[in-house]
């Protein structure tokens, strides 16, 4: 559980100059930094694919302990599973599991196939509303999120503040491509999710995943033919931008 020391108070000034400021900083140097100055009011989000693999991997490095969250919509591929429960295993992972309602009592209450035929709704219940209760006690949040994974995220700072969910957000791969979180991988020799040499660049719940065919943006797999493109996990206040 979170701790409520050290901190940084959120004001627009501050989030501007904390922008720049750390924007030259490597992905291990923020990591540091934040660190430093959120101590165990910091979380991770892990969807269990490259990007987490490579980040619980650093953050063991550098010796610093992180709860991790984790989004299981029970709906997840097998792989997915196995790469989760090897990283656990490996890294000593302290894994925080918000509760959501089953795939049969959404059924239920929703009818069948929810993401068949409203996937925001789906959405909303199965990763966003959790993901929302599992964070209210941290004050920072570091994900794995790319400048270069899609369009609605070419903007995203290395820290910037959620209105949303009243926390910072630190994003120490902001200006890695996935050439670079693969290299890191395969030099430093972390499990990942074998779906990426499948043809899965992105990989969330089975019902909304396909492969990549060749030419394709990395994200084209996800919610394919519904002209959905993100899950909504990080919509806030400020920015646009959808995970
Ligand atoms: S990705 Fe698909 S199955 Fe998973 S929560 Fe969203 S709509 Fe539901």
């Amino acid at each position: 559980m979170a701790d409520t020391t050290p901190g940084l108070e959120y004001s627009p000034e501050l989030a501007e100059r904390l922008a720049q400021e750390l924007e030259p900083l490597s992905a291990e140097e923020l990591l540091s930094w934040a660190g430093e100055n959120f101590g165990r009011q910091l979380c991770l989000t892990c969807s269990w694919q490259k990007q987490s693999s490579a980040l619980v991997h650093m953050l063991s490095a550098l010796g610093l302990r992180v709860d991790v969250i984790e989004l299981d919509t029970q709906l997840l591929f097998r792989e997915t599973y196995d790469t989760r429960d090897l990283l656990v295993e490996r890294y000593g992972l302290n894994l925080v599991s918000p509760e959501i309602i089953s795939v049969a009592e959404q059924h239920l209450q929703e009818g069948p196939n929810l993401w068949e035929r409203d996937p925001d709704r789906c959405c909303q219940i199965r990763k966003v509303e959790p993901l929302e209760r599992a964070l209210a006690p941290y004050g920072a949040w570091i994900s794995g999120v790319r400048r270069d994974q899609s369009p609605s995220r070419a903007g995203l700072k290395k820290i910037q503040w959620s209105e949303r969910h009243n926390l910072w957000r630190i994003h120490p791969f902001a200006d890695w491509s996935e050439k670079r979180v693969r290299a890191y991988l395969e030099v430093n020799e972390i499990p990942y999710n074998p779906l990426h040499d499948k043809g899965y660049p992105s990989i969330g719940c089975i019902p909304c995943t396909r492969p990549v065919r060749p030419g394709e943006d990395e994200r084209a797999g996800r919610w394919a033919g519904s002209g959905k493109l993100e899950c909504g996990i990080h919509l806030d206040g400020s920015n646009t931008e959808r995970h």
